[in-house]
């Protein structure tokens, strides 16, 4: 595995940080010649230039694929040199010195000295960089800006620091997903993708740094804004469409240029499965509107954003035989393979379909007339971390090539507690992710569970299992089981309070048979013989009583992003919870340690916990939520 590395290698491995494509690869000498003015750019595909990966499909692709595959060939000298370049460009601050290094940047040596740490650990000093200090707390580069989380801690998202050049990372793996995927599907410069992509607000830190999710950094970033012409990697939604902050008039609008270019489209795409699923609901919700705008050539009255307006007036013509198109496809009851009847030329839906996002697969596949379903990418706000080689693999054989270029990876097995490097990772183990990073996070657990399903040159491949204590997930809210415990309790004390009653057992359930999806409790009640039955009003109450305890991402996709429904209580009758353990017993469960599950998604269990139910109370109101931070 630990490959020797020639020259030509130790060339190009030298500066990992090194942020282009061309400063990463050392010309092959048959290139240097001819590339010395960079004409090969625009000169036809050399097969000289072939990848093992697969014939590119353009020069710019080759330059891609070739990059992988020296990446991945040198995995362990690329980490080991990242590492050095981190811990010498690190030296001076204040969270590294604390670990005396000595001058070290040897693996053995940061192992050994540095603790495996989580958020709450860094707590401390990331409150202090968000409140203004500027001193090199964590990293010597200054920190630009916090990208926020949809993991949580107390409650709020984590804040996750980051640095200016880190856009510059994640922007080189965004440029090698197309090249891979032009290796699978020929012809994606023949046509346009229909991709749903939303800014989400932002606020400043006390010190003035803007804390906001990765994705909002990076659509408003100049890199994204101001990208060149690319023929493989054209959108039909505007710019301006994709920076509204306001959710409705973005999505109006980005569906609105997705019909108007319809036989333009051959992949359709949101970054996660949720976000594909409510543009779908979106649509049922307003074609007649849409339509109507296609038949008049004139915008919807609600969408008032000035920049959307003056960008569609350019768009929008009257088109009577769309409009009608769109009428007959929408107004039938049958939605199935409705994406490929009103977008015909789609080849893939490209879309996060691991993970929790596995639970809308069936639904994507119906809407889709069962169209692949690609996975391409592996990220984080702490990091982006690889890609998928293999991007038309079915959801469930999907893999992440980790890029060992992107951050120092160490893995800790499952049970065990010596974090191995990259490389020595063994096929079918499972592991859980820790990294560090060029913004300062230093062996900072992510809090993801991965199995190694084998390995691309020496760069091993991941299969993502699951993130740690996520019980419950809609959308990118995650729900753990104290957070749910202490919802519960909230709720329990207002029962108890109104009624008397206590809560007996409880149990939850992702319920994504609606779009947007719920959480359902299951509560089976200790109502004493003589004492009434809960109201309805109160049942709601408790409803809306655990939506205000549980955590902001929850509250926000409840109320800004609408891709969380109203959270349902269950009541199910007396003795439904024994019944459970029946069941589970039956099945091999020790009855000495059995536990009530806190969640559920086996079908047969929530068959039996359905046919228990004696009433269904839903959420009467929207949960609080404001975009700022509650401080500690
Ligand atoms: P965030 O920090 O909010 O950007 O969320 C990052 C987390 O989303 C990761 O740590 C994973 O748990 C999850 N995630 C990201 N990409 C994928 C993927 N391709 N498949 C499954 N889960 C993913």
């Amino acid at each position: 595995k630990h490959i020797p590395t020639c020259n030509k290698h130790k060339l190009s491995l030298s500066n990992p940080t090194s942020l282009s494509l061309f400063s990463f690869f050392p010309l092959h000498k048959s290139e240097t010649k001819k590339s010395e003015s960079r004409k090969d750019i625009t000169m036809a595909v050399d097969s000289s230039l072939s990848s093992p990966l697969g014939p590119p499909a353009c020069e710019k692709d080759a330059k891609a694929l070739r990059f992988i595959e020296e990446m991945t060939r040198n995995a362990d000298t690329v980490q080991e040199n990242l590492l050095a370049e981190i811990l010498r460009r690190n030296a001076e601050t204040e969270y590294l010195r604390r670990f005396n290094l000595g001058g070290a940047t040897d693996r053995d040596t940061f192992k050994s000295k540095l603790p495996i740490i989580t958020y709450e650990d860094l707590q401390p000093e990331i409150q202090r960089i968000a409140d203004g200090d500027r001193s090199p707390i964590l990293s010597a580069h200054p920190i630009s800006e916090f990208l926020t989380s949809s993991g949580t801690s107390a409650g709020e998202r984590k804040l996750m620091p980051t640095i200016q050049e880190e856009l510059d990372r994640r922007q080189l793996l965004y440029s090698l997903l197309m090249p891979v995927m032009n290796l699978y599907v020929p012809g994606l410069d023949k046509g346009k993708g229909l991709y749903f992509l939303f800014v989400k607000s932002e606020t400043k830190t006390p010190g003035g740094l803007p804390a906001r999710p990765v994705l909002t950094s990076y659509y408003k970033s100049d890199k994204f804004r101001s990208r060149p012409y690319d023929p493989y990697n054209v959108y039909t939604s505007p710019n301006e469409a994709i920076l509204c902050a306001d959710s409705f008039q973005s999505m109006y609008s980005q569906m609105l240029c997705g019909l108007l270019d319809r036989l333009s489209v051959l992949r359709v795409g949101a970054v996660f499965a949720s976000g594909l699923l409510r543009a779908i609901r979106f649509l049922q919700l307003h074609w007649s509107r849409l339509a109507n705008d296609i038949e008049s050539g004139s915008l919807d009255s609600e969408i008032t954003d000035p920049s959307i307006r003056q960008c569609m007036s350019d768009i929008l013509k009257p088109d009577q035989h769309l409009a009608e198109f769109i009428r007959q496809e929408c107004q039938t009851e049958n939605w199935e393979g409705i994406i490929t009847r009103i977008w015909p030329n789609t080849k893939y839906l490209d879309v996060i379909v691991t993970g929790a996002m596995a639970q809308y697969i069936p639904t994507l596949e119906y809407y889709s007339g069962g169209l692949p379903m690609a996975c391409t990418m592996y990220a984080s706000s702490e990091c982006y971390f690889g890609l998928n080689l293999n991007p038309m693999s079915k959801p469930s054989e999907v893999s992440y090539t980790i890029m060992p270029n992107m951050a120092y990876f160490e893995f800790i097995p499952l049970g065990g507690s010596k974090a191995v490097e990259l490389v020595d990772v063994k096929i079918g183990k499972e592991y859980e992710l820790v990294v560090t990073t060029y913004a300062g996070l230093c062996r900072y657990r992510v809090g993801d569970i991965l199995r190694v399903t084998g390995f691309h040159n020496s760069a091993p491949q991941f299969h993502f299992v699951r993130r740690k204590n996520v019980l419950l997930s809609i959308d990118s809210d995650k729900t753990d089981e104290s957070e749910l415990q202490k919802a519960v309790e909230n709720a329990s004390k207002l029962l108890l309070k109104e009624c008397g009653t206590r809560v007996a057992e409880y149990t939850s359930y992702a319920d994504t048979s609606t779009i947007p999806g719920h959480y359902v409790l299951y509560w089976e009640l200790l109502v004493r013989d003589g004492e009434r039955q809960p109201s309805h009003d109160t049942l709601t109450r408790c409803c809306l009583e655990m939506e205000e305890s549980l955590n902001s991402v929850y509250r926000q996709c409840r109320v800004a992003d609408n891709s969380v429904g109203p959270l349902e209580i269950r009541v199910v009758r007396n003795g439904t919870f024994e019944e459970l353990m029946d069941y589970a017993i039956s099945r091999g469960a020790s009855i000495n340690q059995y536990k009530v599950p806190r969640c559920v998604n086996f079908t047969p269990i929530v068959e039996l916990l359905d046919s228990r139910v004696v009433s269904a109370h839903f959420s009467p109101a929207l949960p609080h939520w404001t975009p700022e931070r509650r401080r500690r």
